[in-house]
């Protein structure tokens, strides 16, 4: 008989990085449960191949052979290393990015409810450990893979990227973002630009924040700084303010200790970045990697106000103090949570020209279907905070309800009118159902291109442009009470390219510095999301025909000298990680 196939395989990784030791001075490490596979040489599994190969030595490392128990679950060959040993072995450097990658793809897919994809359309992702000899890390679409280079630190000892938990959750999550919403990287609003770094820096942190024993290390160590008694925190330290200086700042202290000179501190800036609506529209922020901190910096207050509140409910074991390991637990559940939240979110935005308002009413939006009651963390109140203190607000956000009957609170949800006229009051949709099937419509782009088709009037397409739909995806998500909700999204986008004085008749506006000679690409699309009957619910729409948006974004990217077109685009992200150093006009590279 066939033995029981295992439920997990476990490997061990390092937790931060080899900078990060625990107060006996040993480096943090902690085994992750990973999908079950029988793995192959490398590891190479159904997902994540890694291929050792560097090209600044032209070298191919040999794969390594992993054996498997009589269960067929892998045995983690370097279990009972220590872990000084652990930092100079390159098999385990291999196996500490295929493990890393992995189970950011399974958080994924948990979130999601289904099977997440790559952005380059194969299964299996490259991830090259030691790619080359700089200080970079980058996802690239064109090879399908992961790099991730190693360098010389100051003090004369090689520092390996692929040993840092933060850059590899950060450039996956770049490869899963790309995998779901493939325009997100053309040029578009200063905010489209900022949201790949600044969401990879989001699910980067939070991962890191969930994972046993790092927030205690870090609480327990600011605490003993301070001369606290031991497992014990004061009922003092934990208001927002305190938890953000304390565990938040000494998170991302961490996070890429041993990167500091290379990588910068962009997620430290993001932390203590002070609470302020004026920053968005200020010089040093249309630069992406700097406008990407004020996402982090409205999701991560929001994280530490929605932890703090957890606390009051806390009973203190003796006068003034609370149980440290609670207090860790509180935050290692809410961070799960947010991390959860965050990553449902990118179902309910728009395929093209995103905003960070429109994520915002995403985030809420999304929750909201899965999870009615928001008792224990208030993340949909403290989301809609977080970013409001930053000057984004919900209420312009392109998320509509089309439903009858859906008439949600405004002052509860993010369903509100957004600013610029998209607004599609659900009595108003009289969508067609009967020229389409609800079977095919969960999974057959042909057959969603026609409901969107038959539908066009009142989904204000625009009939002229290139139409096409990208994906559409069946999910199953469960909520905390076990409820089951299943949906269905697919994506469309539109494409017209015009004449500057087309543009000016169709919509009203001109444009500086532009001849006869050039083209203007317009973009426009929508999200659609389907309940389990195949009628739709949600609209999120970006129309081509909307002059505001559109001319927001066409006169940012002609002052960025995006616009008119000339010459190849690249699709690169190493260019966008170059891109980073160059703008802040120091001669490094960040991730
Ligand atoms: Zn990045």
């Amino acid at each position: 008989m066939r033995p029981a196939a295992s439920r997990y395989n476990h490997l061990r990784v390092i937790a931060q990085d080899p900078g990060v030791v625990d107060r006996r001075g040993t480096i943090l490490t902690a085994p992750v449960a990973l999908p079950p596979e029988h793995l192959g040489s490398g590891p190479w599994g159904y997902r994540v191949q890694v291929v050792d190969f560097d090209t600044s030595t032209d070298t191919l490392y040999p794969a390594f052979a992993y054996e498997h128990d009589a269960n067929g679950a892998v045995l983690d060959p370097f279990a009972e290393t220590a872990a000084r040993d652990l930092v100079g072995d390159r098999r385990f450097h291999a196996q500490n990015v295929y493990a890393l990658v992995m189970s950011t793809l399974a958080r994924f897919e948990r979130a999601l409810g289904r099977r997440a994809s790559w952005g380059f359309g194969g299964h299996q992702l490259k991830v090259v450990p030691h790619a080359f000899a700089d200080a970079n890390a980058f996802y690239s679409r064109s090879d399908e893979a992961l790099l991730f280079g190693y360098f010389q630190s100051q003090d004369g000892h090689t520092v390996h990227t692929c040993l840092s938990h933060d850059v590899i959750v950060h450039e996956t999550a770049h490869a899963l973002l790309d995998g779901m919403r493939a325009r997100f990287i053309d040029p578009s609003s200063p905010d489209q630009a900022a949201f790949h770094e600044g969401f990879a820096d989001v699910i980067a942190l939070l991962s890191v924040f969930s994972l046993p024993g790092v927030v205690e290390e870090i609480l327990a160590r600011k605490g003993s700084e301070k001369g606290a008694r031991e497992n014990l925190i004061p009922v003092d330290d934990v208001d927002p303010e305190h938890l953000k200086a304390s565990a938040l700042l000494g998170l991302a202290e961490q996070m890429g200790k041993e990167l500091k000179e290379a990588r910068g501190e962009a997620l430290r800036s993001s932390v203590l970045l002070p609470v302020s609506p004026d920053h968005a529209a200020k010089p040093e922020f249309q630069v992406p990697h700097r406008r990407g901190e004020l996402l982090v910096a409205a999701v991560m207050n929001a994280f530490v106000r929605s932890w703090s509140d957890r606390m009051r409910d806390l009973r203190a074991v003796s006068d003034g103090y609370l149980d440290l390991q609670r207090v860790a637990e509180e935050g290692r559940d809410a961070a799960d949570y947010l991390l959860t939240m965050s990553i449902r979110a990118l179902d309910y935005t728009p395929p093209v020209h995103l905003e960070f308002c429109d994520y915002l009413s995403a985030a809420i939006t999304a929750d909201l279907e899965v999870r009615p009651d928001e008792s224990r963390y208030r993340f949909r109140k403290h989301l809609r905070t977080g970013f409001r203190d930053f000057g984004i607000d919900s209420a312009r956000g392109t998320v509509v309800p089309t439903r009858e009957g859906q008439a949600l609170d405004p002052k509860t949800t993010a369903v509100q009118p957004p600013e610029d006229g998209a607004w599609l009051p659900c009595q108003t949709l009289a969508l067609v159902y009967d020229r389409t099937h609800s079977d095919p419509l969960t999974r057959d782009v042909d057959e969603v291109f026609r409901f969107i088709w038959e539908n066009r009037n009142d989904l204000e397409l625009t009939p002229d442009a290139f139409s096409q739909v990208l994906s559409v995806r069946p999910s199953l998500r469960v909520g905390p009470d076990g409820f089951a909700l299943r949906e269905t999204v697919a994506e469309f986008y539109q494409v017209l390219r015009l004449r500057p004085s087309e543009l000016a008749e169709r919509l009203g506006f001109a444009l500086p510095g532009l001849t006869e000679d050039d083209v203007i690409p317009l973009y426009g699309g929508g999200t659609l999301i389907f309940d389990e009957y195949g009628r739709l619910k949600f609209y999120i729409h970006n129309s081509l025909d909307n002059a505001t948006r559109q001319r927001r974004r066409l006169e940012h990217l002609i002052a960025r000298g995006a616009l008119p077109e000339r010459g190849p685009r690249t699709r690169d992200f190493s260019r966008i990680h170059r891109l980073r150093g160059f703008d802040t006009g120091q001669p490094r590279e960040e991730w």
